[in-house]
């Protein structure tokens, strides 16, 4: 499972901006500038159609948006290029994956704390990985196969799947359910820390506006089963467990929900 990890050091990347700026290694923020033969400076970028590998990648920290990534460009022969954006890139790094994060010490609250029913569980290996919505978020090792297995095979049909929520921190959990019992805007109903299912790892929130008819949520309902994912809570057609057991079941009574699931 290890080698889900690191996903795009195997493979080549196609610019897709046209004007993908390379940015100083120091400041990844600051873009790198050359003087042209008039003495202006000129933004240094990768041309668009160029196929390169990336050898590093780094996130910078942007507050309230979250994180954003940068690549470090080689080409075939390992020459280093620089840096940019992973937004640069055809299919802008979605379901890219980066390396592996093993627990840290026992705090049961801890980033690497998996809790059910309002109990620890244990502490579990994450793996960050790439949002539908370019978010840097991060699922339980065990589920990382099984969800790629589901990946590849709808791309396979020209269905893209990408994810709004993997495996939450408790401190995430926190976060959301106090949004939700303050009302604030943004924020959806959400389970009390310790009892979601997005905090053992097995939930999945896939990215699928409107629910049925959306292509994904379709193909899903078709395919979703197969791979040990059934959805499991009424009225959020985006959210999914990996639970082959259940899946199968679900198969067998030729459904794709639990019982419970209306809507
Ligand atoms: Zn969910």
């Amino acid at each position: 499972m290890a080698d889900e990890a690191n996903s795009f050091r195997r493979r080549s990347f196609k610019v897709i901006d046209p004007d993908a700026r390379l940015r100083d290694q120091d400041n990844l923020m600051a873009y790198v500038r050359n003087p042209d033969a008039h003495g202006n400076n000129q933004f240094r970028t990768i041309p668009k159609d160029a196929v390169v590998n990336i050898d590093q990648v780094r996130s910078v920290n942007r507050g309230v948006d979250g994180p954003l990534l940068f690549g470090h460009a080689v080409d075939a022969n390992g020459n280093p290029i620089g840096w940019t954006s992973t937004r640069n890139f055809e299919g802008k790094f979605v379901n890219e994956t980066l390396a592996e994060m093993p627990p840290e010490g026992t705090d049961k609250k801890g980033a690497n704390a998996a809790w059910a029913g309002g109990k620890f569980l244990r502490q579990v290996t994450l793996v960050p990985i790439v949002g539908a919505r370019l978010q840097l978020l991060y699922l339980a090792l065990d589920t990382v196969t099984p969800y790629f297995e589901l990946v590849r095979a709808a791309a396979a049909e020209g269905v893209t799947v990408g994810i709004n929520s993997g495996f939450r921190t408790w401190r995430e959990q926190k976060q959301l359910y106090d949004g939700y019992k303050r009302s604030l805007p943004g924020y959806n109903m959400a389970a009390e820390p310790g009892r979601s299912k997005h905090q053992n790892g097995i939930a999945f929130d896939i990215d699928v506006p409107g629910g049925a008819g959306n292509p994904c949520y379709d193909w899903l309902a078709i395919n979703a089963t197969r791979f040990g994912f059934l959805r499991t809570v009424n009225k959020e057609p985006w959210h999914w467990e990996y639970d082959p057991v259940q899946a199968q079941a679900a198969q067998a009574a030729g459904t794709f929900k639990l019982e419970r699931v209306l809507i």
